[in-house]
């Protein structure tokens, strides 16, 4: 079923390794002198942390040299991530920009779209937000409004997006639109375009968490001029190119580790515990991390441009499903194990590390499961490829 992907134990190359070491110093030094104090529940956004990032190859690191990149393996970015997220480390500013929209626009991007953005990411200088999300078109992606019309040297966009995170700060967003109305297939006739979060037309309003914290917004588009040459890929293949970005989206570590920091506390927390359900609970977290962690890293290897040679253009959005929908529900449950082991009343001013990050996975624990695609529908996107369509 899954033959894209060998999901066998792998072994990470020395070059790995070494790599580990280098950013776990560098992350260390970070903490230790308090430049960076890690949260939970949501990335924070740090201009000055991600260009130090970049600045050490860490960013685009596997894209062209002549894009800015560094040419390594996908396993050496994974190493980074992990250990970025292993620390909470402050990685908005540029997560979606080197994830994302980079590849995107590496594998469909015109020259001029290349050189113009991924060496400013690379660089930590250029951010980017995904305008994917509109009121009543976020499970279901086909149904955006947002309209791109046709004129001389360009397009007129009008529309509205939502959810959209970081807007407030990055440069520019990927705005999947309508351009062109719709016929028989609801999956023509989309496409994606470059947006410059400062052009004329665009206004970016906040949505603010139940914490307060802004993370979130509306934008909304009103006849923003976007030039020809910010067309991604081609016109009318939004769609192919907007949902193999999402597997890129729903593999990687930051879909099951966005609260391990949270188990290592509770670990260190609970110490030599002879309790038997502090036993049983670390022990199972431990487990389920193991087995997310080698399907995550499968998925990585087989995304290699190297490794992917023998199956280039696979479609990897089932596997990428899986982890997802698994890892989700693993974070879910490390919260849910600190809680129950750990009789506190947690607040987010709390002075204990453990406390201030069990009250802020608590608020946030929702999210987990609705960005990047619901619990329902990755469901039925995994369904879909066992039992084939319905009859
Ligand atoms: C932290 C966070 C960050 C986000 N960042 C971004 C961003 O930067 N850019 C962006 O574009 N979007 C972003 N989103 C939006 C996110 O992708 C959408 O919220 C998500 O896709 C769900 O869409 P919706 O909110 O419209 O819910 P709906 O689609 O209205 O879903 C509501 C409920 O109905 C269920 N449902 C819907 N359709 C079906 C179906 N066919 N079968 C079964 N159940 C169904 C869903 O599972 C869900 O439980 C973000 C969301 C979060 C939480």
């Amino acid at each position: 079923m899954f033959d894209h992907v060998d999901f066998s134990s792998l072994e990470l190359p020395a070059p790995a390794q070494t790599l580990r070491d280098e950013v776990r110093a560098f992350l260390k030094g970070e903490v230790d002198a308090g430049r960076i104090r890690p949260h939970l529940g949501h990335t924070e956004f740090n201009a000055e942390f991600t260009r130090k990032v970049a600045a050490r190859g860490w960013i685009g690191m596997t894209w062209p040299r002549r894009y800015g990149g560094q040419e390594r393996s996908y396993l050496e970015r994974f190493v980074v991530t992990e250990e970025m997220l292993a620390v909470a480390a402050p990685c908005a500013a540029h997560w979606f920009g080197d994830r994302q929209t980079g590849p995107s626009l590496l594998r469909h991007g015109s020259e001029k779209l290349k050189e113009q953005f991924l060496p400013a990411i690379a660089r930590g200088e250029c951010y980017f937000a995904l305008g994917m999300s509109e009121p009543g078109a976020g499970s279901d992606l086909a149904a955006v409004r947002t309209r791109a019309d046709k004129v001389p040297g360009g397009w007129r966009v009008t529309g509205q997006k939502v959810w959209t995170s970081w807007a407030h700060k990055a440069h520019a967003f990927f705005v999947l639109c309508r351009t062109s109305p719709e016929t028989g297939s609801r999956h023509e006739g989309l496409s994606q375009l470059v947006v410059m979060l400062d052009a004329p037309g665009v206004t970016v309003r906040a949505v603010r968490f139940m914490n307060g914290h802004h993370h979130f917004n509306e934008v909304f588009l009103d006849n923003v001029f976007v030039p020809d040459d910010m067309v991604v890929g081609e016109v009318g293949a939004g769609w192919k190119q907007v949902t193999s970005e999402l597997a890129l989206e729903r593999s990687g570590p930051e879909r099951y580790m966005t609260t391990y920091p949270l188990l290592t506390e509770l670990v260190r927390r609970l110490g030599r515990s002879d309790d038997p359900r502090a036993r049983e609970t670390v022990g199972r977290l431990a487990g389920r991390f193991w087995a997310l962690r080698r399907m995550s890293l499968a998925i990585a290897k087989t995304l290699d441009p190297a490794a992917a040679a023998s199956h280039a253009g696979a479609d990897l959005a089932t596997e990428a499903a899986l982890v997802k929908d698994m890892g989700t529900f693993y974070e879910r449950e490390i919260v849910e194990g600190a809680r129950l082991l750990c009789e506190i009343e947690p607040t987010p001013e709390a002075a204990d590390t453990f406390e201030r990050w069990l009250a802020e996975t608590l608020v946030c624990a929702p999210v987990a499961t609705i960005r990047g695609g619901t619990t329902q529908v990755l469901r039925t996107l995994i369904a879909r490829r066992l039992l084939g369509p319905l009859k």
